[in-house]
């Protein structure tokens, strides 16, 4: 603590939800440091921010040591879509891996408590619907999707490693789709691709027969997640799902953000991607329980602030 204020890193808070988090965190008073390599993510995110006196933000890559000092770690660097984390593969499990070492270094060194944002990814193509914590997953270790769901995988072994071994304090949250203003537009997730596409009058892209399911939460309702889990007692380490339990088909969404766009755009399948999982729906009785949390916005409401983040930045 510094002049009564918490220190708090955000490691990936120029991303889009690591953007909504600082934001909170900022308001809240704490003192911010956002790090970032802007892989992702970019200053324009967290531009309300910049002159902030409690607000600091730092080029770094995760996967070298970092020097400072604070009382919270919040860690989210690493890239989300599949586009994205398949560019460089390599640098997608060293960010993960390598990256929650010297963050979890850090935490030692400074005592600092420490959340990891893991991933509903751990589950792979899930044999078990919906996931609970205790599933341990369906994950292929060598197809495409891997350099992502093993990094977090292994990641998720280190942190309760230094949990068990150095008596971290640690919170991991298995975090589900989540959507709402500063996504990427083209970093080609289900949620942004069918905005942009609507919103320009392209044709919706559906990958299989559109019968794959997942569950989307808005970011406001993530954060406000974060941040009880993080203000959770110290036994509440998790993993714990964090998510919207509501599941949609991909052709359901397609037609939901159709029709609240008053698009003409059309449906055009392509074929599925490769261990693109069928189903995916968080249980979140843990979160309900010791966070006292459950979402509150609906898809249709979500899906309306975040068209209209996408038709002024088009
Ligand atoms: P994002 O790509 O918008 O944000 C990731 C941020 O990390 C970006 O700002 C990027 O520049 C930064 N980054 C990437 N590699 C880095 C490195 N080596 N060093 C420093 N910074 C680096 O993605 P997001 O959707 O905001 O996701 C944030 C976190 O939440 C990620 O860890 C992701 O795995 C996790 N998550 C997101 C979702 C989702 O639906 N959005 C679901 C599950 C888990
Ligand atoms: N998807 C789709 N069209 C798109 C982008 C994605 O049909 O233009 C499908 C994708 O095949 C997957 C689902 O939407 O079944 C969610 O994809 P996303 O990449 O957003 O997230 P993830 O697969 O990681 O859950």
């Amino acid at each position: 603590m510094k002049g009564g204020r918490k220190r708090v890193l955000v490691t990936g808070g120029a991303g889009f939800i690591g953007s909504h988090l600082c934001e909170r965190l900022v308001a809240a008073g704490d003192d911010v440091l956002c790090v970032d390599n802007f892989f992702t993510g970019t200053k324009d995110n967290v531009a309300g921010l910049l002159d902030m006196s409690n607000f600091e933000i730092m080029r770094h890559d995760v996967t070298f040591p970092l020097y400072v000092e604070v009382d919270e770690i919040y860690n989210l660097a690493c890239p989300a879509s599949p586009i994205h984390y398949q560019f460089d593969p390599v640098q997608t499990t060293k960010t993960s891996v390598h990256g929650a070492i010297n963050m979890l270094g850090l935490a030692k060194r400074t005592h600092a408590k420490i959340f990891q944002a893991s991933t509903s990814e751990v589950y792979g193509d899930p044999a078990i619907h919906p996931q609970t914590e205790d599933y341990n997953g369906n994950v292929n270790p060598i197809g495409p999707r891997a350099c992502y769901d093993e990094g977090k995988r292994c990641a998720e072994t280190l942190f309760f490693d230094y949990h068990r071994q150095h008596k971290l304090n640690i919170r991991v949250a298995r975090i589900f789709n989540t959507y709402g203003p500063r996504m990427h537009p083209n970093d080609g997730r289900v949620v942004s691709n069918f905005i942009v596409q609507a919103l320009s009058g392209k044709p919706i892209t559906l990958y299989g027969d559109g019968e794959q399911t997942r569950s989307f939460c808005y970011v406001d309702d993530l954060v406000e997640a974060f941040v009880r889990l993080m203000a959770a007692p110290d036994d509440v380490t998790g993993p714990m799902n964090l998510g919207n339990p509501v599941e949609f088909t991909i052709r359901e969404l397609a037609e939901t953000v159709i029709d609240l766009t008053g698009s003409k755009s059309t449906l055009e399948t392509h074929p599925l991607p490769q261990d693109d999982p069928m189903q995916r729906q968080p249980d979140i009785s843990l979160a309900k329980k010791h966070l006292e949390w459950e979402p509150k916005i609906q898809l249709r409401q979500g899906l309306e602030k975040t068209i209209a983040y996408f038709d002024a930045v088009l």
